[in-house]
């Protein structure tokens, strides 16, 4: 009989540790949202102890977030297992998934323990989190590299002590498939009371092994799997939960496995959570690249064409790719724009798509033809996930090689219109410049990178610029136009609400 494979997702979690991706609390319950409707089994909220922020949204996605389980880690020490309780305890399946590292240069360097003393802490970890819930997931962090007889001592004490799901994580993506498929098939043999648990693992890419690895594990006994969307994750990522899906799927043959994935909401989730951490999908990427279901080569082409199978192995529409990509333009109408928006998965408010459309009329006058990728383009910028300090009203450069680049730029502040000029070493220095001078704020550009999303020379330019004004807390903006400096100056704009929206005044807080 085919079984069922549980699906932990921590995109909000180790994605959100990958370097840049920080996310505040709004895209934070609006990927949760995504994830739920793409129907993961667990979403991994974050690490409650780790900052009040991070508390605050995982607390707020258990209470919101709907039809999925919610967890919170927490390491072994009393403090993080409470921390963990109060931001998960509202929601309708709360797990506490607590860790601990069970290899030796772990223990030596890092913790600073005896394996005696792990052991206890492991237990007495699993037993205060098991009085709070009945759902308690367990990690032996660096699992790869720890001695496979201590290791098992320890999952057999957390079992007995309660835990409901053992995960054995290749914390450092050492692991080779086969090596890494018999360690999981020790585990599930000598482990005492591993039959009552179900046993997960948890890949990290370094190799580019981590969808491998977690197959392996999976045809060894394991029926959970830890992932993030588009593989994001701590330094090489951790596996991509959409490649895992797609292959159990498409090898039917291989594997005795399913999962409870909608996977028709894959390319819409992906897209969703490039767009908020601004890490971009390389085109090349399996399942939800640009490119995964282009086909260049001429015989490719007449083959597609004659039939479809000829050369593709997975239908796009099943990972909710629209198979039309007939371009609107100039003349298309509020019907077709509302039609084509649904086509691509887009419900909107009434308002949003009033504003949407005038943003696509917009373009069309300077664009002759709107692809799928232009709309999205649109509807991701247009949909806010915050509240607007200022809007971009208007930009003016004056630039070349002989003169010192100079920006006037125009902001909408509550209805009044602010404007100032500054010099910069190129424009999109002065642009910044000019905008910090309305603003007070004195930012510091950390990275900036554009894209075009679509061919051509109308071709929209998609700026992810990310800044700072202590160093520490890092905010991404992104702004499309089919003028770069026009869109860098939304890009920084964006990353400017947020930063002024997370260190709005306290009572504004407790306001929402
Ligand atoms: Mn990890």
């Amino acid at each position: 009989m085919s079984q069922r494979v549980y699906l932990l997702d921590t995109t909000l979690r180790d994605g959100e540790q990958s370097p840049g991706a920080s996310l505040n609390m709004e895209e934070k319950i609006q990927i949760a949202r995504q994830l739920a409707k793409l129907k993961v089994d667990i979403i991994e909220a974050g690490f409650p102890i780790s900052s009040p922020g991070d508390f605050e949204a995982v607390r707020a996605i258990a209470r919101e977030v709907k039809g999925v389980a919610v967890a919170g880690l927490a390491r072994t020490h009393f403090e993080d297992i409470d921390r963990a309780w109060e931001a998960v305890r509202f929601a309708e399946q709360a797990r506490i998934h607590t860790f601990i590292s069970t290899s030796d240069i772990h223990l030596e360097h890092q913790l600073r323990m005896t394996r005696d003393q792990v052991l206890e802490a492991a237990v007495s970890a699993v037993k205060r989190a098991r009085a709070y819930t009945s759902d308690v997931e367990f990690s032996t962090m660096d699992a790869s590299r720890s001695d496979l007889d201590f290791l098992c001592q320890v999952l057999a004490a957390a079992i007995k002590a309660g835990a409901t799901v053992v995960n054995i994580p290749d914390t450092v993506g050492y692991a080779v498939p086969e090596e890494w498929g018999g360690f999981i098939n020790t585990i599930c043999h000598k482990v005492a009371g591993i039959e009552k648990v179900i046993v997960s693992v948890h890949c990290h890419n370094d190799l580019g092994l981590a969808v491998a690895n977690s197959l392996a594990a999976l045809t060894n006994g394991a029926r959970q799997v830890e992932g993030t969307i588009n593989g994001i994750g701590e330094r090489a990522g951790n596996a991509a939960l959409e490649e895992v899906v797609m292959t159990l799927r498409t090898r039917k043959d291989q594997f005795n496995h399913y999962t409870n994935v909608n996977t028709e909401e894959i390319y819409r989730t992906s897209r969703l959570v490039s767009t908020l951490t601004g890490m971009r999908v390389q085109a090349n990427k399996a399942v939800v690249g640009k490119n995964a279901f282009a086909h260049e080569s001429g015989i490719h082409q007449d083959g597609i064409l004659k039939e479809r199978t000829t050369y593709e192995i997975m239908n796009p529409a099943m990972v909710g790719l629209s198979k039309s990509n007939l371009v609107l333009g100039k003349l298309s109408g509020r019907h077709a724009f509302r039609q084509r928006l649904e086509e691509l998965g887009y419900n909107l408010p009434d308002e949003e798509l009033k504003s949407a459309f005038t943003r696509f009329k917009k373009l069309a006058d300077k664009k002759r033809d709107i692809t799928n990728d232009d709309l999205e383009a649109i509807i991701e910028e247009e949909v806010r996930q915050i509240p607007h300090a200022y809007t971009l009203n208007y930009l003016h450069i004056s630039s070349g090689t002989t003169i010192v680049p100079t920006a006037t730029v125009g902001l909408k502040q509550n209805g009044r219109l602010l404007e100032e000029a500054a010099c910069g070493n190129g424009p999109v220095d002065a642009i910044c410049k000019a905008v910090d001078k309305i603003t007070g704020l004195n930012c510091t550009m950390v990275n900036w990178g554009v894209n075009a999303i679509t061919a051509g020379k109308d071709a929209l330019g998609d700026v992810t610029l990310r800044i700072t004004t202590d160093g520490r807390k890092v905010y991404m903006g992104r702004g499309i136009s089919t003028d770069i400096l026009d869109a860098s100056a939304k890009a920084y704009v964006n990353a400017v609400n947020k930063l002024v929206w997370d260190n709005r005044p306290v009572e504004d807080k407790k306001q929402d």
